[in-house]
C-alpha cells in the first residue's frame, strides 16, 4: 500500500500518511501523520484564538481503532502556538480530544463498549488497563452529556437507594417524564435534597415543578415544602406497598417464633414469597404459599390484606379512593394483627398525598425502573466511587434504553 492509500483509509481530515511501518511479528502498524499542504489553521487549546504561525511543533504517539487484526498507532505532528493570552500553548486538534494517548474514534469505541460489557471485559478485550478505560468511559460519558438539551422537570422523583457503607444511602432525583435521573445526593437528609434545589435549579426551574413523587420520608417533604411550595407531593404506590410488605414480613417472623416444630420450617425461607404479588407467582410458587396459608391463618390474612390494599391505586376518582382505603382500614379492626393495624394511622397521616393521585397523574413505575438501573449497574461494575461517572452512566442507559428493566414487582 502507498502513503496516499493509507491517507485514504486513515480518514483524518486534513492530514496525511507520510510513513508507515508494518510488524507482522508484533501485529502492529504504526502511522507517521502530518498536515496536508495549505492546511495551515492553527487554534490555540487555551482560548481558541487562531493563528497562521506556529511556534515549534512535536510528535504525538496515539492509538486508534485497530486495522484487521493489528494494534494500529499513529504519530501525529503537532504544533504549538505562541499565545498573547495563554503562552506558549499546544494546538487544539478535535481527534484528540484528551491528553490521554487515544484518538477521538478509538474513545468512541470504547464507551460504547463499556455500555453493553463491564470496563473489566473491555479492558482485557482492548488489553489496557480498567483505570483506563474506565477514564476514556467518563470522558465518553462527559462530551456525550456536554452535547444536548436537557428536557425541563415538571414532573420529579425522588427515592434512596440504600448502599450500606459511607454514604448509607444515595439520594436519586428523576425527571419522571423521562426516566432519566437527573441528580445524586449522599444521604438522605433534608439537606440532601435542599442542595439539588438550591445548586442545581434556577428559581424560574423551581417553580415549573408540578409534582413530585416521594417516599413517605419527613425530611424529603420537610425539604419539598420550602423549595417547591406549589408543587404537589404524591406518595409513591410502591413505597407504601414495601411498607404493607414488611407489616407481613413482621407477622411471619412472629408466627415463626410461636410455632414450633414442623410448622416453623413451612414458615422459614417464605419471606420472598411473602413479598410477591400473587400475579407475579408461578402455580409452584403458588402452591407452596398456599400450603403455607392452610397452616397458618395469620399469615394468609396479613397477605389478603397487603393484596388488597395494592388494589386502592385501581381508583381515579378521589372519592371511590377514600371509601376504598376506609374499607381496607376498618376490615384491620377484626384481624388482630398488630404489624398491619400500625399502617392504618401512617396511611391516614399521608391521605393527602395518597389522594394526589388521582388528582396529578405520575407515572408510577419510573423510580422503580431507574432503580432498578443503578443498582444494576452498581452491581456490575466497581469504581463507582465517583458518583458523577455512575450518574452519567445511568443518564446514558435511560437515554439509549438498552437496558431499561421495568419492574413489575407490586405493579
Ligand atoms: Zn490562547
Amino acid at each position: 500500500m502507498r502513503e496516499t492509500d493509507w491517507t485514504r483509509v486513515l480518514g483524518w481530515p486534513g492530514y496525511r500518511v507520510y510513513q508507515h511501518e508494518i510488524n507482522e511479528a508484533a501485529k502492529t502498524v504504526k502511522l507517521w501523520v502530518r498536515r496536508k499542504r495549505g492546511n495551515r489553521k492553527l487554534v490555540c487549546s487555551g482560548c481558541g484564538r487562531k493563528f497562521a504561525e506556529a511556534y515549534d511543533s512535536y510528535e504525538r504517539e496515539v492509538r486508534d481503532l485497530p486495522c484487521f487484526e493489528f494494534r494500529t498507532t499513529v504519530v501525529v505532528e503537532l504544533y504549538r502556538v505562541r499565545c498573547p493570552d495563554c503562552g506558549v500553548k499546544s494546538e487544539k486538534v478535535p481527534q484528540l480530544p484528551s491528553k490521554a494517548p487515544f484518538r477521538q474514534r478509538f474513545e468512541e469505541a470504547v464507551g460504547l463498549a463499556c455500555e453493553s460489557a463491564s470496563v473489566r471485559r473491555v479492558a482485557r478485550q482492548l488489553g489496557l488497563a480498567a483505570s483506563t478505560v474506565r477514564a476514556i468511559d467518563l470522558r465518553y460519558l462527559r462530551r456525550w452529556a456536554e452535547g444536548r438539551r436537557r428536557p425541563a422537570l415538571r414532573l420529579m422523583g425522588v427515592d434512596e437507594i440504600y448502599l450500606g457503607k459511607k454514604p448509607k444511602f444515595l439520594t436519586v432525583v428523576t425527571n419522571l417524564a423521562t426516566g432519566e435521573p437527573l441528580w445524586f445526593g449522599r444521604e438522605r437528609k433534608k439537606e440532601t435534597l435542599d442542595e439539588f434545589f438550591e445548586k442545581q435549579l434556577s428559581a424560574f426551574q423551581r417553580s415549573a415543578i408540578r409534582a413530585a413523587c416521594v417516599d413517605m420520608w419527613e425530611p424529603f417533604r420537610q425539604s419539598l415544602e420550602q423549595w417547591v411550595p406549589q408543587c404537589r407531593i404524591v406518595y409513591d404506590k410502591f413505597h407504601i406497598l414495601q411498607h404493607a410488605g414488611k407489616a407481613v414480613d413482621e407477622v411471619r417472623r412472629a408466627e415463626f417464633f410461636r410455632k414450633g416444630g414442623a410448622a416453623r420450617d413451612l414458615v422459614r425461607g417464605k419471606r420472598w414469597l411473602l413479598l410477591t404479588s400473587w400475579l407475579h407467582l408461578d402455580r409452584g410458587k403458588r402452591r407452596q404459599l398456599n400450603a403455607l396459608f392452610a397452616l397458618n391463618q395469620r399469615i394468609f390474612k396479613a397477605y389478603l390484606l397487603k393484596e388488597s390494599l395494592s388494589q386502592l391505586w385501581n381508583y381515579t376518582y378521589e372519592g371511590a379512593m377514600l371509601r376504598y382505603l376506609q374499607g381496607w382500614i376498618d376490615q384491620l379492626r377484626w384481624q388482630r394483627l398488630q404489624p398491619m393495624e400500625k399502617l392504618a394511622p401512617m396511611l391516614l397521616d399521608h391521605l393527602e398525598g395518597i389522594l394526589n393521585y388521582c388528582r396529578t397523574k405520575v407515572p408510577m413505575g419510573v423510580i422503580e425502573a431507574v432503580n432498578g438501573n443503578i443498582k444494576a449497574l452498581l452491581r456490575r461494575g466497581r469504581g463507582y466511587r465517583d458518583m458523577n461517572y455512575l450518574l452519567l452512566k445511568a443518564q446514558r442507559l435511560a437515554a439509549s434504553k438498552t437496558q431499561f428493566i421495568v419492574l413489575q414487582k407490586a405493579a
